[in-house]
């Protein structure tokens, strides 16, 4: 079978555009170097939340749209494949420690105006110290207030990909795990296919996915998209019962704690530009979560540490995405470095890469996601 569409990687991004091509008909292959879903995808906290309320670029569009349907794209998998996975708008405390971060909560809460979650709460509001211990009894130390945003989700990540895969393959997508892509197959401008450790594949349109490793695979897009692998680091807890119902984030330390019903609580993440492709975690940083973990909830001091994981977001030099035709490669489209938020964004990235693969054009302004793009270094 010869494929419409050849998706470079199994992760959140390349699953969600397998599956969203073939929805739309598309004969679809899907080639992963290991195992799908196990990659930064995995590593995931599964937060799902919006950006500032303050940003009005086409890219907040698409993060905004991404999360404000995040629970129909939820629902969608769970119906078809019967894997549930476990979304839910538990909400986020954002700790607020020093004037200048209030003074930003308050000016994102006015932002924010009247708006109203899908189930028509008010999405935010500022909390003092105590009407926040009201929410979560367990917090603690030291801090001026609480911007309390009821946007945020949270999704099971690992059941999130397997549910997603198995819709790719409901739908006649062809998964080959195990078969890694060693260069693009090109005649001149116009890209051909892949080729593979096992032989070559050909399609009418290639859409490369493939995380931190984007760069790797041409000449050309070390060039025009440099995405560079930045470690994050995940330490999981566990307690009888869920000490927090709400996410709890301090954004200064890049910290925050997920905790999940069964009493799971997730414990990230730090940002580390300079690990390479290293992701094993390190006792420093697992020591500084700990510390921050028991600092703001104490009674997490007496959970079990169940394991610790690491995982490759897929930066790049200003933290925006890679997303759109690449500069002297034809019939190609990237869509990668989604850095922080790829769990997030992914169905509406997905719904991008159709529309561009359809049409050419999409509803959106993605010149700040432009491969080839200028920016400050
Ligand atoms: C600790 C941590 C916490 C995070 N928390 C969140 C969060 O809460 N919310 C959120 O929205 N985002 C979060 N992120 C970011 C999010 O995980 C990433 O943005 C997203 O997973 C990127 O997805 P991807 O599909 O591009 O990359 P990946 O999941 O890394 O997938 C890329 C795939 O391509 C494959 N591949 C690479 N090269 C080749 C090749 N040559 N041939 C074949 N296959 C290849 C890889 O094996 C891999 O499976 C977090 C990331 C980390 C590390």
């Amino acid at each position: 079978m010869i494929a419409d569409v050849i998706v470079i990687g199994g992760g959140i991004v390349g699953l969600s555009c397998a599956y969203r091509l073939a929805k739309d008909g598309l004969k679809v292959t899907l080639l992963e170097r290991g195992r799908c879903g196990q990659q930064a995808s995995w590593a995931g906290a599964g937060i799902i939340a919006p950006c500032s309320w303050h940003r009005s670029d086409d890219l907040a569009r698409i993060h905004m749209e991404a999360v404000f349907g995040y629970h129909e794209f939820a629902a969608e998998l769970h119906e078809r494949s019967g894997i549930d996975p476990l979304f839910r708008r538990c909400g986020e405390f954002h700790l607020i420690l020093d004037d200048n971060r209030m003074k930003m909560a308050t000016r994102e809460v006015q932002a924010i105006g009247e708006r109203t979650t899908p189930e028509g709460r008010p999405i935010a509001k500022t909390l003092t110290p105590e009407a926040a211990r009201e929410l979560e009894p367990n917090l603690a130390g030291e801090m001026l207030g609480v911007q309390h945003g009821r946007m945020s989700a949270q999704v099971r990540t690992p059941r999130l990909l397997e549910a997603l895969r198995e819709c790719c393959v409901a739908l006649g997508v062809r998964i080959e795990e195990g078969c890694e892509v060693r260069a693009l197959l090109k005649d001149g401008e116009r890209v051909l296919g892949v080729q593979t450790q096992q032989g070559d594949a050909t399609a009418e349109a290639t859409v490369l996915c493939a995380g931190a490793w984007s760069s790797q695979l041409d000449p050309l897009l070390a060039e025009h998209m440099p995405v560079h692998p930045v470690r994050g680091q995940i330490l999981l807890l566990k307690m009888p019962d869920p000490p927090i119902r709400h996410i709890i984030s301090l954004e200064e330390e890049h910290f925050y704690m997920v905790a999940r019903d069964d009493g799971h609580v997730l414990v990230g993440s730090t940002e580390e530009h300079d690990s390479a492709f290293n992701n094993r975690n390190t006792a420093q940083a697992v020591a500084r979560l700990s510390a921050l973990a028991i600092k703001y909830v104490p009674i997490l001091s007496g959970a079990s540490v169940v394991r610790t994981w690491a995982g490759l977001r897929p930066g790049t030099p200003d933290r925006r995405p890679f997303l759109g035709f690449v500069p002297g490669l034809s019939n190609f489209i990237a869509a990668t470095g989604n850095f922080r938020t790829g769990l997030a964004t992914a169905p509406i990235v997905a719904d991008i890469v159709a529309d561009l693969l359809r049409t050419g054009r999409c509803q959106y302004n993605l010149a700040k996601a432009a491969p080839g793009r200028k920016y400050p270094i």
